[in-house]
C-alpha cells in the first residue's frame, strides 16, 4: 500500500471514515468480542534511552517510583488477579535499551513459563533484542513481542536520539524470525504531523507480514518529560487514526491504549465502532491511570461487548 494511499483513506470526511472501518471491522473480525490486556512494569525507571514521552527515561526528573525488577511470584500474582478481572493478555513491561543475557533475562524467561502456565497470552516489552534472545523467549512459551514505531521514521530523531529506526525494524524482524507475534504501534500527540502518522502507518503495514497487534496511543503528558507541555489530541484524531489502521491492516487487533483514562464512554464507544477491539486495563498503564477492572465490565456490559479469550489471534470470519 503507498502512503497516498493511506492519505487518502485518512482524509475521508469522519463519518465515511467511520463507516468504512466499521464495516471492514464487521467483516473481518467478531467485533462484540473485545480483548483485555493488563499491563505490569515488572521493572521501572531508569532507563538510559531518552525517548521525550517517557517517565522512565533517567534523565528526566518525573518523581516516578523507581523499581527493581520484580520476583516471579509478585508478577504471578498479579497476572492472576488480572485474569480474574476478566484478562486474557499480560504484558510484562521493563525499562530496558535492550535486553542482556544476565540473571535478570532468566528471571524474565521464568516469568514468561509461569504466566504461561496461567494460559494466558504472554507478552513482553524489555527493549532491543537479538534473534537468539527473541527465540529463548518463544521457547519459554512467550507469545507477542511489543516493540513500537512510536512515529514515522522522518520524526523518529525529533522523539528518540539514543537509537534509530533501523535499530527499531531490526528487533522487529527478530521477533519474527523466532516465530513471536509482534505487537507494533505508536503515540499521537507527539507533536507531528499527519503525514507523520501516515507515515508510520505506511511503515506499519509494509512490514512483511501486518503486525498481529497495533497500539494507538494518545500521548499522557508527563510533568518533568520534555513533551510535557503538549496539549492533548482530541477524540477524532484518535478515531481518525483508530479507524485507518482498522481498514489498512483488516485482521489485526487494534489497541486502545495510553490515554483511554481521559476518554469518557461513549468516546471509547467511538474507538470500538472505529475497529478498536482490545483495552489495557488495570489500575496502571505501566506509570499511568488507567480505569479499573470493574468500570471496564460495566462499560463491555452497556455496550454489549464480551472480553475476548486468549489464543484467538485468528479472528473469526
Ligand atoms: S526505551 Fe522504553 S522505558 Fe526507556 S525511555 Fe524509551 S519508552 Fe521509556
Amino acid at each position: 500500500m503507498t502512503k497516498q494511499e493511506i492519505a487518502d483513506i485518512y482524509h475521508r470526511p469522519l463519518l465515511d471514515l467511520i463507516y468504512e472501518a466499521a464495516t471492514v471491522h464487521r467483516n473481518s473480525n467478531n467485533y462484540s468480542e473485545v480483548q483485555i490486556s493488563s499491563l505490569v512494569s515488572i521493572k521501572t525507571g531508569g532507563c538510559s534511552e531518552d525517548c521525550a514521552y517517557c517517565p522512565q527515561a533517567a534523565r528526566y526528573q518525573t518523581g516516578i517510583n523507581v523499581h527493581a525488577l520484580m520476583q516471579v511470584d509478585e508478577v504471578v500474582e498479579l497476572a492472576k488477579k488480572a485474569k480474574n478481572g476478566g484478562a486474557s493478555r499480560i504484558c510484562m513491561g521493563a525499562a530496558w535499551r535492550e535486553v542482556r543475557n544476565n540473571r535478570d533475562f532468566d528471571r524474565v524467561l521464568e516469568m514468561v513459563k509461569a504466566v504461561n502456565d496461567l494460559e494466558m497470552e504472554v507478552c513482553c516489552t524489555l527493549g532491543m533484542l537479538t534473534r537468539e534472545q527473541a527465540i529463548k523467549l518463544k521457547q519459554a512459551g512467550l507469545y507477542a513481542y511489543n516493540h513500537n514505531l512510536d512515529t514515522s521514521e522522518e520524526n523518529y530523531s525529533n522523539i528518540i536520539s539514543t537509537r534509530t529506526y533501523a535499530d527499531r525494524l531490526k528487533t522487529l524482524q527478530n521477533v519474527r524470525d523466532a516465530n513471536l507475534t509482534v505487537c507494533s504501534g505508536g503515540i499521537i500527540g507527539l507533536g507531528e504531523t499527519e503525514e507523520d502518522r501516515i507515515g508510520m502507518l505506511y511503515t506499519l503495514c509494509n512490514l512483511p507480514q501486518h503486525p498481529e497487534s497495533v497500539p494507538i496511543n494518545a500521548l499522557v503528558a508527563i510533568k518533568g518529560t520534555p513533551l510535557e507541555n503538549q496539549q492533548r489530541v482530541s477524540i477524532w484524531e484518535m478515531v481518525r487514526m483508530i479507524a485507518t489502521t482498522r481498514i489498512i491492516m483488516p485482521r489485526t487487533v487494534v489497541r486502545l491504549s495510553a490515554g483511554r483514562l481521559e476518554m469518557s464512554l461513549p468516546e471509547q464507544a467511538l474507538c470500538f465502532m472505529a475497529g478498536a477491539n482490545l483495552i489495557f486495563a488495570g489500575d496502571k498503564l505501566l506509570t499511568t491511570p488507567n480505569p479499573s477492572f470493574n468500570d471496564d465490565m460495566q462499560m463491555f456490559d452497556i455496550l454489549g461487548l464480551k472480553p475476548r479469550k486468549a489464543f484467538k489471534n485468528e479472528p473469526i470470519l
